[in-house]
């Protein structure tokens, strides 16, 4: 249309200017041209300016450079006219068309910038997460000019704003930080084919909907956090008030029973049995919930290995079904400490020691003896209890330290609230130590007791003032 114009305009000139050809100089002529040249140029682009030059010079040379009505010119010097005419319209030309190409470049840039600091806009102000997505597709869909635009979230609703019954698609991954959280789509009722320009601009759309998504996902997180730890917290206060208001009858009730026991009553014995093994199940719930809250008491002191193990070797004597447990101090010949020192609470280390031995005791078969392993381990005091049972599946590992876990296949005549794993790795982490499981080789489990080893400075005072006659 605007080359019909612009032709339209050289002719209407060149018709005007036949007119007074009499009475113009070659300088008039070549300003009326010049003007048409960039007109055309400014309407239509620089194609148009120098197809208007080339013609303005032909009418120049043909109408108004004698002799008239020829391409011959007579006077040399009007060559240089036509010349510098022809240069400096396709010149003129090229310049304006760039220059407006700068100020489109510049006008869009403009725009996106517009958009992007909108769609900042929309993702920040919105109040919940799922909604900026909503408002970001509409953004995202404007600023491209499409029908529809969706952001896909594995196991969301899609957030859409779409017109319209657009046929074809264009979809692509939404990353933050290498990792791909959705899917924008983008849907047209025409192919949708995107400019360098537009691609890139689309980046950064589809990188503002990425973190639009991150949001999404991080609010959800967030609130099933603190759904959890609300739900921790009550769990732990129910326990800590139900097992202290359970113990006080059950205390009456084993006083009355060993009462009735003394008195020849046969069933009170087993009345009485059962009342300490629910006195130790509450006992177990309320150190629970005290560890748990970090409020357990605990007397953390330097102290033997030996006198640990001995101690709880004789605590357990009675209960070890006449199993053999068998102790190895494995590092003798690399560790040239005669008596391995560390650091524990003598009442709760033997705790989390005989829930590990009773354990192996009630896992492992009856004709093979229980391993308890000593050693030093770096900066700790290993105690390792190994036995020959069925041991662990990998995908159970980390929930036995669970409290109340019980594996679905937990043998039936095995009892057990699933609280001696919680308990004893609890007592290890509060000392500074770690209680670990690792599948032992040719078959079984090994539970690893780790304590804080005594440091050399505070062995050194163990030595001096109470071993003096230690090597
Ligand atoms: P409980 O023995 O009371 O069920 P625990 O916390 O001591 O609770 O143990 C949790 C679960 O871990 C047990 O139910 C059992 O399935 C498994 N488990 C613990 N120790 C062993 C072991 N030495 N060998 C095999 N399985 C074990």
């Amino acid at each position: 249309m605007s080359w019909l114009l612009a032709f339209a305009a050289l002719l209407l000139v060149t018709v005007g200017l036949l007119l007074l050809r009499g009475t113009l100089g070659k300088a008039h002529i070549a300003l009326a041209y010049l003007l048409v040249v960039l007109g055309g140029s400014a309407a239509g682009g620089g194609l148009l300016g120098i197809a208007l030059s080339v013609a303005a010079f032909l009418c120049f040379n043909y109408l108004f450079l004698p002799p008239y009505s020829t391409l011959v010119i007579a006077d040399p010097l009007d060559w240089l006219v036509l010349v510098a005419f022809l240069a400096t319209g396709i010149v003129a030309a090229q310049l304006l068309s760039r220059a407006q190409q700068r100020a489109e470049l510049a006008r869009r840039r403009t725009e996106e910038v517009e958009r992007l600091a909108s769609l900042g806009a929309e993702t920040l102000n919105v109040g919940r997460a799922e909604d900026a997505l909503g408002a970001i597709a509409g953004v995202i869909r404007s600023a491209l000019g499409v029908g529809g635009c969706e952001i896909l979230v594995p196991g969301e609703q899609p957030a859409a704003s779409v017109e319209g019954e657009p046929r074809w698609e264009l979809s692509m991954p939404l990353r933050v930080r290498e990792r791909t959280v959705g899917v924008l789509r983008l849907s047209n009722d025409t192919p949708i084919v995107l400019e360098p320009d537009a691609r890139r601009f689309l980046d950064a759309l589809a990188y503002y909907a990425a973190l639009g998504v991150e949001r999404v996902r991080l609010t959800a997180a967030a609130e099933r956090a603190e759904a959890f730890r609300q739900a921790d917290e009550l769990k732990t206060a129910l326990i800590a008030t139900v097992s202290h208001d359970l113990r006080t009858p059950l205390t009456t009730i084993k006083a009355l029973a060993h009462e009735l026991a003394a008195r020849g009553e046969e069933d009170a014995l087993s009345i009485e049995e059962e009342a300490d093994r629910l006195n130790g199940l509450v006992a177990d719930l309320l150190d629970l919930s005290r560890l748990s809250a970090g409020e357990l008491p605990l007397r953390i002191e330097l102290d033997a290995v030996d006198d640990l193990v001995a101690t709880t070797l004789d605590r357990l004597r009675g209960r070890s079904a006449g199993r053999t447990i068998r102790v190895t101090r494995t590092d003798r010949d690399v560790s040239d400490e005669p008596i391995l020192f560390a650091r524990f609470d003598l009442a709760q280390s033997q705790r989390a020691l005989v829930n590990l031995l009773e354990n192996a005791i009630k896992y492992g078969p009856p004709d093979e003896p229980i391993e308890l392993w000593i050693a030093r381990v770096g900066d700790r005091v290993r105690l390792t209890v190994a036995d020959r049972g069925p041991g662990i599946p990998e995908e159970e590992r980390a929930l036995i330290f669970e409290p109340f876990y019980r594996p679905k296949g937990a043998r039936p005549d095995v009892g057990g609230a699933g609280l001696g794993l919680a308990i004893a790795r609890r007592i290890a982490e509060a000392q500074g130590g770690s209680l670990t499981y690792a599948t032992r080789s040719g078959g079984g489990s090994e539970f690893r007791l780790e304590l804080p080893a005594g440091t050399a400075a505070e062995l050194a005072y163990v030595h001096g003032h109470f071993m003096p006659d230690q090597p």
